[in-house]
Parts: C-alpha cells; sequence; structure tokens
C-alpha cells in the first residue's frame, strides 16, 4: 500500500446511465485495486446499484468509497428513484433526467474543491469537467466506453461528409480514412450527426473537451481492434490508454457477476439457472437490447415469433412494464408457451448479463451492439446477432460483421432511440429466424464461433500481468503519481 501523501486520489464521475456507469465503476475498482485512492461520485439511487461491490472491496483493504450527491427528482417531478436514463418511461422523463444531470454540475464542482483530487475520470457526457480539472491543476481523463472503431467512423464521416453526396436516405456510401472498406446508409447515422439541436451542442462540446483532456482512458483492448485504436490516437493527437475489458477484469467472481450494476440480487437457484443448466452447451440464444432500448409492440411480436420458428431455444431479458403500461398480454401468453414447450425463457426487465453470458449453455447472443454488451460477451467467446438500434451502434455491427466476422447481421435499418421505429424500418420474424439459424446453426457458425473463441483467449490475456491492457494500466498509473511527485500543474 501507497503511503497516504504518495498516494494517488482519483475522483470517477460515471454518467447516469448502465452503459456508461456500468465500466466506469469497474474501471474505478482497478484502480482502486493497483493502490489509488477512489471516490465515485453518484446519486443515490444509482450508488445502491454498485454499493456492494465498493463495500467489499472496501473490507478488501482498498482505498474506494462511494460521495452522493442529491438529484433532483422532486424538484423536477420525476418519479422516486428514478435517477438513470434506464429509469425512464417515457421521452419526457428522459428529457428531465438529462436536464437533472446538468443540474448537478454546481454541488459536484463545490465536491471537486473539497476533495482535492490529484487526477479526475469523468464521462464523455461532462465536457464542463474539463474546466474544473485546469482550475485545480489536475489532469482529466475523457472516459469513453465505445469503440475506438466507432469514434475513428465519426470522425472521418463529420470531416468527410460523405453522406450528403449520396442521392437518397438508404443509398450508401463508404467512409473515408478507416483501413477497411465500410458501407453505411444515411439512415443508420445518429441523429446528430446530420441535424443540429441541443444534443448535437453536447456531442460537439463533448468532442472538442474530448481534445483539451489529458487524456483518453478506453474501454476497449489493442487486440481486438488495434489498427482503430492506432489510428484513434494518430487522428485525435491525444494520449490514450486502452485498459479494456473492464467487466471481465473487475467482476471475476460469481457474487461479483451476478450483483454487477444491479442492487437485487439474483438468486443463484433461480429458476432461470435451473432452465439454463438442463440445457446442452453452446444451444442457448440469449437475447437482450440493453438497458435503455424500448420495442415497439409490434416488434416484440415479430421477435417472438422469429425465436419460435427458428427452433432454437432461448433466454430473452423484456421488459414487463412497458408491456403492461401498454395493455399487451402477448408475452405473458408467450411466456406460458414457452414454459410447456421448455423452449425459451423469459427474464423480466433486468438479467445478471454477466453470468449469463459466460453460462456453457449460452452459444449466442442478440445484441444492440451496445459496446459493453459487445465486450463482455467477446469476453465469454460468444458470437453475436447484430441488431443495432441507436448512438454508435450501427458503427459498432460493422466492427462485429465486417472486420471481426464474429457477428451475423439480423438486417437493421434505421438508428432511432426509443421512439417507435416506422414500419419500413421492423424486422421481419422471417429475417429474424434466418439470422437466428445462421448464427445458432453449428455447420453455419464454424467460423465465426472460432473467432470469438481467439478473441476470447485474447480478452484473457490482455488483462493478465504483461498483457496489452495490464500494461496500459499500469504506465498510466506511473504517469499519474510521477505528476503528482513532481508537482506539475496541468
Ligand atoms: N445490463 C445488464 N442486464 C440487463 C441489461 C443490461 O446487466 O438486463 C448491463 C450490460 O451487461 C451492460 C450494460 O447494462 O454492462 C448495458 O450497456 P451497453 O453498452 O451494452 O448498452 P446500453 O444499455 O448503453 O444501450
Amino acid at each position: 500500500m501507497e503511503t497516504e501523501s504518495h498516494q494517488l486520489n482519483v475522483i470517477f464521475l460515471p454518467y447516469l446511465s448502465p452503459g456508461h456507469l456500468n465500466p466506469m465503476v469497474d474501471t474505478a475498482r482497478l484502480f482502486a485495486r493497483y493502490g489509488a485512492s477512489v471516490t465515485i461520485i453518484t446519486t443515490h439511487a444509482n450508488a445502491l446499484t454498485f454499493q456492494n461491490a465498493i463495500d467489499s472491496d472496501f473490507n478488501s483493504g482498498y482505498h474506494i468509497r462511494t460521495q452522493v450527491v442529491p438529484f433532483p427528482t422532486a424538484q423536477l417531478g420525476l418519479p422516486d428513484g428514478a435517477e438513470n436514463l434506464k429509469d425512464a418511461t417515457s421521452p419526457d422523463i428522459i428529457g428531465k433526467i438529462f436536464y437533472g444531470v446538468s443540474m448537478l454540475q454546481g454541488p459536484i464542482e463545490l465536491l471537486f474543491q473539497d476533495l482535492q483530487p490529484d487526477c479526475l475520470v469523468t464521462d464523455l457526457l461532462y465536457p464542463w469537467t474539463v474546466e474544473s480539472a485546469a482550475k485545480l491543476g489536475i489532469p482529466r481523463l475523457h472516459f469513453y466506453s465505445a469503440s475506438h472503431f466507432a469514434s475513428c467512423a465519426t470522425h472521418f464521416i463529420r470531416k468527410h461528409k460523405p453522406h450528403e453526396r449520396v442521392a437518397s436516405a438508404t443509398q450508401k456510401f463508404s467512409i473515408p480514412g478507416l483501413p477497411h472498406h465500410i458501407e453505411m446508409t444515411n439512415l443508420q447515422l445518429e441523429q446528430w450527426i446530420k441535424t443540429k439541436d441541443e444534443f448535437s451542442d453536447l456531442i460537439n462540446e463533448a468532442n472538442e473537451s474530448e481534445l483539451r483532456s489529458y487524456g483518453t482512458l478506453s474501454n476497449s483492448f489493442h487486440e481486438l481492434e488495434g489498427d482503430y485504436e492506432n489510428l484513434y490516437k494518430s487522428t485525435k493527437g491525444i494520449k490514450c490508454w486502452s485498459i479494456g475489458p473492464v467487466s471481465a477484469w473487475a467482476n471475476k467472481g460469481n457474487e461479483e457477476k451476478v450483483t454487477r450494476g444491479h442492487k437485487e440480487d439474483f438468486a443463484q437457484d433461480s429458476e432461470w439457472l435451473h432452465w439454463l443448466n438442463s440445457k446442452q452447451n453452446e444451444s442457448v440464444l440469449y437475447v437482450s437490447f440493453g438497458s435503455l432500448t424500448r420495442l415497439p409492440h409490434a416488434q416484440i411480436v415479430e421477435i417472438a415469433h422469429g425465436l419460435e420458428i427458428s427452433g432454437c431455444s432461448f433466454i430473452w431479458v423484456a421488459r414487463e412494464k412497458d408491456e403492461i403500461d401498454n395493455g399487451h398480454v402477448f408475452l405473458q401468453e408467450f411466456e406460458e408457451k414457452m414454459k410447456r414447450s421448455k423452449k425459451g425463457f423469459i427474464i423480466w426487465n433486468w438479467a445478471p448479463q454477466l453470468l449469463i453470458l459466460d453460462h456453457p449453455a449460452i452459444g449466442g447472443i442478440v445484441t444492440h451492439c451496445g459496446w459493453n454488451s459487445i465486450l463482455e460477451s467477446v469476453s465469454a467467446g460468444v458470437p453475436m446477432m447484430t441488431w443495432p438500434m441507436f448512438a454508435e451502434q450501427f458503427y459498432n455491427e460493422k466492427l462485429l460483421v465486417d472486420v471481426l466476422k464474429i457477428g451475423v447481421p439480423v438486417g437493421a435499418k434505421e438508428n432511432k432511440f426509443w421512439t417507435s421505429l416506422g414500419e419500413d424500418a421492423m424486422v421481419g420474424r422471417e429475417e429474424i429466424a434466418k439470422a437466428v439459424v445462421q448464427l445458432m446453426g453449428k455447420e453455419e457458425s464454424t467460423e465465426i464461433r472460432r473467432r470469438a473463441r481467439e478473441l476470447a483467449g485474447a480478452s484473457k490475456k490482455t488483462i493478465e500481468e504483461g498483457g496489452s491492457s495490464y500494461n496500459s494500466l499500469m504506465q498510466l498509473l506511473d504517469e499519474l503519481k510521477s505528476l503528482k511527485k513532481t508537482n506539475i500543474k496541468i
């Protein structure tokens, strides 16, 4: 253990959604494990989702704690505990939670001053923290749990605007500047690239603050997308440490995997586990669209039929509240039917994803291509059926399908957040069944499976002593320590 005066004092400030919070908490825990004194600033309801892990690390002797700031739920007329984007039940609530997060700036800046950290690790969606760090004379590390591939793709699309030279929203264009030939359509791009609004302003500020940061801390690893890591460094011209996959590194035991990112304990003898235990190795498809996606009812019906037609066993995380609120009983009836046939299992609302992916019965995942779900699947050696929905997920699909060749695309066409997908953008049951068979059929997927296993091996090595992510984290900690020692103001 470091002596107090030499110990690095690092503040982590995660954004309030699981895709941002989970990897940053994992990273904070790694910093503490390798000698830093760590404070994670968050709100009460969010702290509850990871406090068990922090308490357990603290009890093992690591210097890690959570500092809570109150979220203005009552002031904004939000339901009690709605402090995370995943809690939103309507676009109006999303807007309020976004606004609530922006109201935290004042109290958080006061905490920065009180805690006198040596370094800030903050989410890309807090661009103002660059100024906070500058006032304190300390480095700000820009934290981004997204692929280097997606960063490079957006960089070159914004720079060269190939999407402005096509005749229609569905005509393909290729992205200049990338080492692979990658094609996209206008429909698949994020809205903020195409139109100017409040969100595009925030992203522009985030990009600008990224360039003014001390460096980027990335949840990726060299063996996965080294070409794009190098391209990222050379195009942005800033330092970058790739230290992923942090989920696998920070959560090694079953206990950690089961409680990761969720306050309720999933009993180790739960029904879903018994069901999975009864299945043959690599025979079950795990279906999850992450923490934020909301699907229109008509799409849910197509998924159910598609899975049934495929004949493949599946375990599907679905949102009970959305269905009940909209007066639908289809999924409940489908659940009963699947229970009788033993073909499918529905987990309502939230699943212990790390544990499920690691289960030997799982042979594939249907994923919305959220970066964390991708890394978690890669770590588990699970190939993917790619079904991107919004944000940078369509780029991630290209990385999986065209570059890494560990994904089978379902054929998603349109980048849409929350709001219902148009009829044209819906994926039909036959297409779903076809992609499932391609992914889960042993003959069809031999090569994909081999590559997924290879990458899983690389993902394990990279976080072991001497591996590239391990070395990256050690180099970063050494650099931060020497900055502290020499008392250089940034
Ligand atoms: N997650 C989970 N259980 C669920 C849904 C999501 O544990 O039922 C976790 C998942 O393991 C991942 C995060 O929530 O760590 C979702 O992040 P991702 O980047 O995949 O997608 P997002 O939710 O941001 O769209």
